[in-house]
């Protein structure tokens, strides 16, 4: 089966542009003035944007005066994530004959994706807000649309059921694999991990931030993608610092199935590390974990891990 894109089902070129744009923007954090110079609509809409013509939604976006200012994106092993969202009203009633909501719910009808975005906190001039890609509208419960994002494979549709998030440690793709689609597949995979664990590195817990942007952070792949380690389960990987992620790769350290920290024997490791901290977590449980036990090291990627770690003792 050939991988399809599903913005190549969208015949407006302008409207794809866009929706293109969210997905490129995903996991970014843009101020206010940012947005209004690049997505259509924002300097004069909130809540749901519909461009005139369409039947269809073209973004949503949350702001912290809502219902749920400060709930998080919760995400799944593939990289999707789940979000209610409140559908807008008219004198404090949930009102779905609006355009608006209409609009929502045509979404939801023909399976087309809508660009989120949600504020965070800020301080300073100006609102912020992260990009959290595009969605698709999944269904109404009477009181909020649930969506769920894109996940790492644009090209499958996001899992529903907890129960179908089975872990195949290999991605079963000929290498030939179009590399624009595989390298695409290689960033979402690096996103959904900083997501998943907020950032931080799993070892020592530290996320450093210069300003907005996330720095020395890195994305760590359990099985190797050398070796066919898959990037479209957030359980074949871990977040790591980037000193944590040089010492990871050679083999100075690993973890075990209960995610207890393994450091190396090797004694020139150990004496170069002496005055680190990393000696004094050795045995220790990884400090910084996803908030869903489903989204953790997978204990299949784990076993691999561990024996390229023995072997290279
Ligand atoms: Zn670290």
């Amino acid at each position: 089966m050939t991988a399809v894109d599903p913005l190549d089902a969208i015949s407006d070129p302008a409207r794809r542009a866009q929706l293109a744009l969210f997905r490129a923007l995903d996991g970014a954090v843009r101020s206010s003035d940012e947005l209004r110079s690049t997505l259509a609509g924002f300097r004069s809409q909130k809540g749901i944007y519909k461009p005139r013509g369409s039947p269809y939604a073209l973004w949503i976006r949350e702001t912290r005066r809502g219902a749920y200012p400060d709930k998080q994106l919760v995400v799944r092993p593939d990289g999707s994530w789940e979000y209610d969202y409140a559908p807008e009203g008219r004198h404090g009633k949930t009102d779905l004959t609006l355009a608006t909501n209409r609009a929502l719910l045509k979404c939801l009808e023909d399976r087309v994706p809508v660009g989120v975005v949600r504020q965070i906190p800020g301080s300073g001039r100006g609102r912020l807000y992260e990009v959290a890609g595009l969605g698709y509208v999944t269904g109404f419960d009477g009181a909020h649309f649930r969506l769920r994002g894109e996940p790492i494979d644009v090209s499958e549709p996001p899992t529903i059921a907890p129960a179908d998030f089975r872990f195949e440690p290999f991605d079963r793709v000929a290498p030939t694999l179009a590399l624009t689609l595989r390298r695409n597949r290689e960033e979402r995979f690096r996103l959904a991990i900083r997501r998943v664990y907020h950032e931080r590195c799993s070892l020592c817990n530290i996320g450093y931030r210069v300003g907005r942007t996330p720095l020395a952070i890195q994305a760590a792949h359990l099985i190797p993608f050398e070796d066919g380690g898959t990037s479209k389960d957030v359980r074949n990987g871990i977040l790591l610092c980037s000193n944590h992620h040089a010492l990871f790769d050679r083999f100075a350290w690993t973890f075990d199935e209960e995610l207890r920290i393994r450091v190396t024997d090797d004694r020139g490791f150990r004496a170069s590390a002496a005055r680190n901290h990393i000696l004094q977590l050795d045995g220790h449980r990884l400090s910084n974990l996803p908030d869903l036990d489903q989204d953790r090291p997978d204990p299949v990627a784990i076993r691999y891990r561990m024996e390229m770690f023995e072997r290279n003792q």
